[in-house]
């Protein structure tokens, strides 16, 4: 069983097939699919699965901590089953591919107190860019 399927299941959330076949399509390591991929992916398994029951399904995995939205490119959220591991994104600027990674040291300490405004500073995200090695040529 994979990861999040188990984490969803110790947590008692009703597993329905259809919420069965969204959580295994997110399943795995550097996932970061749109709404649209993640419904491709699961109608793929079960053709009769709809587009509001993904999204809904996405919203609760969401809500419940398990899943987090990503936006890396500014356009689509993306969603992301590593939601209890702080990490970072890596993203090549050509094809797309999102790594997930994780930088040495605290983020927050980059942010001098003087470009704090007076905030009290709880998280930061950064993403990376460049060219991934199958597109470097
Ligand atoms: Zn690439
Ligand atoms: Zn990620």
């Amino acid at each position: 069983m994979s990861d999040l399927l188990k984490r969803l299941r110790g947590r008692g959330w009703r597993l329905t097939a259809q919420r069965r076949v969204v959580a295994e399509v997110l399943d795995g390591d550097h996932v970061h699919y749109t709404a649209d991929e993640v419904h491709a992916l699961a109608a793929d398994r079960l053709p009769e699965i709809s587009r509001a029951t993904v999204y809904n399904t996405l919203g609760e995995l969401v809500s419940l901590g398990e899943v987090i939205e990503v936006s890396t490119d500014g356009r689509a959220k993306r969603y992301d089953p590593n939601a209890h591991h702080a990490h970072q994104h890596l993203v090549c600027a050509r094809c797309g591919t999102i790594r997930d990674v994780h930088p040495v040291g605290d983020l927050l300490a980059g942010l001098p107190a003087g470009e704090r405004f007076g905030f009290a500073v709880s998280s930061a995200e950064v993403t990376y860019r460049g060219v991934c090695p199958d597109c470097a040529d």
